[in-house]
């Protein structure tokens, strides 16, 4: 492979905090349940390339997401990790369960939208945001951090577009119940960039600032790159991403999913930007965890980069 030098373009940060959901969302929506002992490697693997955020898991009862049902085994696995480790909690049983595991960081999952949070969380938006503040409480009070997402935020699949006030409503009123990141999420991939730098801009004027957000998206158009560019530009600097593009979305109809964490990296540092990855080496474990599940990576570059 060979590569130009790096060249930057103004107005954008100078690293970026690349938030891998590979083990967590990328996993979740694979048909396969891959073995603990793999998922421990993996992220083992993960941190290896230098990433030092990696959303591990999440707990859940074992019905809701049979893939995640090992939570504690894997985290007993892994032991103490440097970085920050978080781990998706929907309920005040979950977050007990996190605690005596020693988590130190946990997520909720909220939806902007009043069909996804039916079908997710089978309860309405409000009742859905009544159930995490608790969480969030107590978690706060034990001193973790907490992620919120917010999915579907630049359309819904049953209910087409979503009001910008809609996104902003949830998103602020989970940072106001206490989350310390709120993460935007284009959960089936149909965001085009004037509509990020919208939403993104208008959230610091309701009271949560750009420091506190981060965007997760997918794929499925195309898109996720573009978009990601347009977040930069408007003062986001934690991405969501996730190993080898793992994980499709189970409500749109297309093989693509999360963002690629080397697509991501491989912009980054085409413009300079420090992400703390070694590139080659994610793709390595992307390559080898692809193996594991039995069908390749639908990353670009690690399909350039591989073998
Ligand atoms: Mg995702």
């Amino acid at each position: 492979m060979t590569t130009s030098s790096p060249v930057g373009l103004p107005g954008l940060p100078a690293r970026v905090e690349v938030y891998e959901v590979g083990p967590r969302d990328g996993l979740q929506n694979e048909k396969a349940v891959v073995p603990v002992e793999v998922k421990a490697e993996f992220v083992q693997r993960l941190l290896a390339a230098g990433l030092t955020t990696v959303e591990l898991t999440s707990f859940v009862p074992a019905r809701w997401v049979p893939q995640l049902a090992d939570a504690e085994e894997l985290l007993a696995l892994l032991g103490d990790l440097p970085g920050r480790h978080p781990v998706l909690v929907p309920t005040e049983k979950g977050l007990a369960r996190a605690l005596e595991a020693g988590v130190r960081e946990i997520a909720v999952f909220a939806s902007a939208t009043e069909t996804f949070a039916q079908k997710n969380l089978n309860r309405t938006v409000a009742a859905s945001l009544d159930m995490f503040e608790p969480v969030v409480r107590r978690a706060r009070d034990e001193g973790l951090a907490v992620r919120g997402y917010v999915s579907m935020c630049f359309g819904d699949p049953w209910e087409g577009e979503v009001p910008l006030t809609q996104v902003a409503d949830v998103a602020v009123r989970l940072h106001e119940m206490g989350c310390t990141e709120v993460s935007l999420g284009d959960t089936i991939g149909v965001g085009t960039p004037g509509q990020v730098k919208a939403l993104v801009e208008l959230l610091p004027s309701r009271g949560l600032p750009v420091g506190a957000l981060a965007v997760h998206f997918h794929d499925t158009y195309g898109q996720a790159l573009a978009n990601t560019l347009v977040a930069l530009q408007c003062g986001v600097s934690t991405v969501d991403a996730s190993a080898g593009g793992l994980g499709g979305c189970p409500y749109a109809g297309s093989a693509t999913g999360n963002l690629a964490t080397e697509d991501l990296v491989w912009q980054l540092h085409g413009l300079g930007i420090e992400t703390g990855v070694d590139l080659a080496s994610l793709v390595r474990t992307s390559t080898w965890m692809a193996e594991q599940l039995g069908r390749p990576s639908p990353s670009r570059t690690v399909a350039a980069l591989a073998g």
